[in-house]
């Protein structure tokens, strides 16, 4: 066997002696075998070896301990405890002769952490000790830039998925269509549905949706349902379907077939009152154990045979980053000129680590509402007769509105009509063959959230009112024709976070399309039958919905992240394509895989969570395939 390289440090690794086959996700995941001499060397008891023992690099305050039997082994090691990670880890322990380690660099216990579990607080998470907080370039032009932070990201076990607003939808099969140039015909809608469905299981409690809705989860450990119909929402409710109905925006329940068009009451990955993170899926698995609280630094590659052997780790500290892409430069893969300047030994030139920065820009706008209709006064004014009454309902078994994550309300419009009257869209479409350059195969061109109150997760740069009811619109971009951002190296030291560019409105057309996506919304509320009548202003100014040239102003203004970033790993036919194949094995490297956001493609045409349990479940089943000797 060879000998493995240590990069950036003099450490030996004495471990894992004989490594199988590593994945990376998140950061990492490694499959190991033959560990009983390393166990045997280590054992202080008979039954107990002490975390510190197995990664000599964590200098953890606590000592974390794993149990394992005199002859057990470790099967796999997963590095990041989030989405994708712990579904991963999740269905590798589906043997139950099989024991999988998970590496998190968040706290551990999510499902115990009530601001994690209460869906009404995940706004308030932003910023906490649960958001890695990244420092992020949104606008980067010649004549506008703007740097933000933070750009939140989860921390905690379950990742992103533990701090996230819950929607959960699929995505448009024409869209998925176009990942086929990257990872051929496997990677397309129909071969994809059944893993859609298979992370979650729907339930309809009340019966008020149509049956067949049921085949949305498949039995997998995250229970996802329609929003909780509380009743101090519903004339927000009917008054947003009624003008949604006269405007001629179509109203529908089926989003899930392939067509997202129309307004929908959202499925969320909350049932009965609690979030459904995705902590779940490893909770009360006895044969995966969590090590919260670490983070990988840099894996480890045998530099003569480009194998991956196992990474580094360090304890925890408050600084975060887009890791995947991160990690794989700071051991040696990512492009030669991105290394060379940080002078990190190039072990693959691979030109895609860290390009193809995908994310969805989206411009909230707030709008002031009569006092019966908006859930302020419930949940953001402490000390308030309605807060102590949602306080109280939720107490009593999770009900009422602090069960509620808001997004109940969400539209996937296209807006042609408004485009058309853009002498620039309409060039845009003339040049490319009379076809919509934003979504040729039917997708929306949007997704509009409908919040009934004042979200200050996507309104962070005003005050949060002290009186008054509120309803946040976010106006999110679903198919942005911008060049896509990237990540580079900050630094050779992994705790610093690398440098990110969202590249936002690099091209003028996402502008225009923003500005009129606000204009629809606005006609929505503003001229819909009922709802106009109680739109009391505007907060915290005036939207300038007449003057284009101020629009561009607000839309590079105001203009934040959708939460969505994806892609600096893309799948890919070949290293000149992208990083991993469509096996999610990283290109020219053996033994290592990519199963997150980063390998997606092509931005699905909607919130993007749905796609990450589906890219995970599928990477499950493949990493089970090449190890049939364990999954029969
Ligand atoms: C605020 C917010 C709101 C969102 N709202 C929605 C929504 O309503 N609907 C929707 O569909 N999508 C939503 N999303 C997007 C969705 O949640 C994410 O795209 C998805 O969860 C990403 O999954 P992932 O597995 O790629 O990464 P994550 O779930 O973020 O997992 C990464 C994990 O790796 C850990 N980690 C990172 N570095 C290291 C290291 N070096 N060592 C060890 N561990 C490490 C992290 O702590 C984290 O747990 C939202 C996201 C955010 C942030």
């Amino acid at each position: 066997m060879p000998k493995p390289r240590y990069l950036g440090t003099s450490a030996s690794w004495p471990l894992l002696d004989e490594i199988r086959e590593s994945f990376l996700l998140i950061v990492g995941l490694y499959r190991t075998k033959a560990y009983k001499s390393f166990l045997s060397s280590t054992q202080t008891s008979p039954h107990d070896i002490a975390i510190s023992q197995l990664l000599p690099h964590i200098s953890t305050p606590n000592i974390h301990k794993i149990s394992v039997q005199d002859d057990t082994r470790l099967d796999f090691i997963v590095v990041g405890g989030g989405t994708a990670g712990n579904t991963v880890a999740g269905r590798l322990a589906e043997n139950p002769n099989v024991r999988v380690l998970v590496l998190e660099a968040g706290v551990g216990n999510s499902k115990d952490i009530e601001e994690i579990r209460t869906p009404a607080e995940a706004m308030q998470l932003r910023n906490s000790k649960y958001d890695w907080a990244y420092k992020t370039t949104m606008v980067k032009r010649d004549d506008y830039e703007r740097i933000e932070k933070p750009n939140t990201r989860g921390k905690a076990l379950g990742g992103s998925s533990s701090l996230n607003y819950f929607t959960w939808a699929p995505g448009s099969k024409g869209t998925y269509g176009m990942w086929e140039e990257y990872g051929g015909k496997e990677w397309t809608w129909d071969p994809l549905v059944p893993y859609l469905r298979k992370p979650a299981t729907y339930y309809d409690d009340e019966k008020a949706y149509p049956e067949e809705l049921t085949k949305i989860g498949g039995g997998g450990p995250i229970p996802i349902a329609h929003s909780a119909l509380i009743p101090e929402m519903q004339p927000f409710r009917d008054l947003l379907t009624e003008a949604c109905k006269s405007t001629g925006h179509p109203i529908t329940e089926n989003i899930f077939d392939g067509t997202m068009l129309g307004l929908i009451h959202s499925v969320n990955t909350i049932y009965q009152g609690r979030r459904s993170g995705n902590f779940l899926s490893v909770a009360d698995k006895s044969n995966v154990t969590i090590l919260p609280e670490v983070h990988s630094k840099r894996l480890i590659i045998d530099e003569a045979s480009r194998t991956s052997f196992s990474l580094l780790v360090k304890s925890s500290s408050r600084k975060g980053f887009f890791e995947t892409p991160k990690l794989l430069m700071l051991s040696g893969i990512g492009p030669a000129p991105e290394l060379a300047k940080h002078s990190i030994p190039l072990i693959v030139d691979s030109r895609w680590v860290g390009q193809n920065l995908l994310d969805h820009p989206g411009v909230p706008f707030v709008l002031r509402v009569k006092d019966e209709y908006g859930m302020d006064d419930y949940i953001l004014r402490k000390g308030t007769p309605k807060h102590d009454h949602a306080l109280n309902a939720y107490s009593k078994g999770y009900g009422g509105p602090m069960g509620s994550g808001f997004l109940e309300l969400v539209g996937f419009p296209r807006i042609d009509n408004y485009l058309e009257r853009s002498p620039e869209y309409r060039a845009a479409k003339a040049s490319n063959d009379d076809r919509d350059p934003f979504c040729p195969y039917g997708q929306p061109h949007f997704e509009l959230d409908f919040v009934c109150l004042f979200g200050s997760a996507f309104q962070w740069h005003y005050p949060t009112p002290s009186e008054g009811s509120y309803i946040t619109v976010m106006v999110d971009l679903v198919r942005p024709v911008s060049e896509p951002g990237e990540i580079t190296l900050n630094s050779v030291d992994p705790l610093q976070q690398a440098n990110i560019n969202l590249n936002y409105f690099n091209n003028d057309l996402d502008i225009i399309a923003i500005r009129e996506g606000i204009r629809y919304a606005y006609d929505i509320l503003k001229h819909g039958e009922g709802f106009q009548d109680i739109v009391l202003g505007k907060y915290p100014w005036k939207m300038p919905l007449h003057d284009d040239e101020l629009m561009k102003r607000t839309v590079l203004d105001r203009s934040q992240t959708s939460f969505h970033p994806c892609g600096t790993a893309r799948l890919s036919r070949n290293i000149q394509q992208g990083v991993v194949d469509p096996s999610l094995k990283v290109h020219e490297v053996n033994n290592l895989r990519v199963i997150d956001a980063s390998v997606v493609p092509v931005i699905p045409d909607c919130r993007i969570q749905n796609s990450v349990y589906m890219v995970a479940e599928k990477g499950a089943d493949l990493i089970k395939q090449d190890h049939k000797d364990i999954y029969a």
